[in-house]
């Protein structure tokens, strides 16, 4: 078996101390083989943001293990662990963060601005990321000039350019109306039909059900994790 993009155990979060201590995470094990597109979805206040960050490398829990494709990410020190996430995780939040007054080309650039390739190389594959998510002509737009669905296209593009083996996602839809957040899951279905991993945290029960799995955390704790089929069978 190949080893799996995320396994983690036991991962359990404790926030304050003494009478206002918070359990956020209640002991979560799960793991995500390569090519999977999982949805998490709970209440708010059920611990998906803790999860995510976690997930994420933004944070460590309070105890537990987590393997990131492999690499025990609690054992690396801080310049390590920034490279580990860079490398490995492509992050897609609900706002979509893209800088003003720059183009989609230049947004997408980034990342790999910061892993120190080259311009020509960086502008090459900035537009192979952007007609992954149809968005090749509008490369030299400008957020402003875009609809709230193609600027999140965008960021899906700058979350993939570093080929990353994880796309983890945090409430993508949440800002989109209907027609954008059905762009962005069209795109989410292609990037898994070619082989991306993708992990989306989401309230949004039309986002979860496009997923491949959907684990149900309650509490800081899974109370469901199923297989669903294809959109297009059930
Ligand atoms: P969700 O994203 O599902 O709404 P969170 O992971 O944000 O849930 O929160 C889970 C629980 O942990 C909640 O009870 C929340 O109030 C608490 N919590 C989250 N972050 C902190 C923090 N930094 N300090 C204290 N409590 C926190
Ligand atoms: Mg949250």
């Amino acid at each position: 078996m190949t080893r799996p993009v995320l396994d983690v155990r036991d991962l359990r979060k404790r926030y304050g101390q003494g009478e206002a201590t918070v359990h956020a995470l209640r002991g979560v094990s799960m793991t995500v083989g390569r090519g999977d597109y999982v949805a998490i979805m709970g209440s708010s206040g059920s611990g998906k943001s803790t999860l995510m960050n976690i997930l994420g490398a933004l944070d460590v829990p309070t105890s537990g293990t987590y393997l990131l494709d492999g690499v025990d990410v609690s054992e690396l020190a801080d310049r390590q662990l920034a490279l580990a996430r860079n490398r490995l995780i492509g992050f897609v939040f609900q706002a979509f963060n893209l800088i003003p007054r720059t183009s989609a080309a230049a947004n997408v650039e980034l990342p790999l601005a910061y892993a120190g390739i080259r311009p020509r190389e960086r502008r090459r594959r900035a537009l192979a990321a952007l007609d992954v998510v149809g968005l090749a002509e509008r490369a030299g737009h400008e957020p402003n000039q875009l609809s709230g669905g193609q600027q999140q296209r965008v960021a899906v593009a700058r979350a993939l350019v570093t080929e990353p083996a994880l796309l983890l996602a945090d409430e993508p839809t949440g800002n989109l109306d209907t027609r954008s957040t059905a762009d962005v899951l069209d795109v989410f279905d292609q990037l898994n039909a070619a082989g991306r991993t993708i992990v989306v945290i989401t309230h949004e029960p039309e986002v979860g059900a496009r997923a491949k799995r959907l684990i149900r955390l309650v509490d800081g704790r899974i109370v469901h994790d199923v297989r669903q089929a294809p959109v297009g069978v059930r």
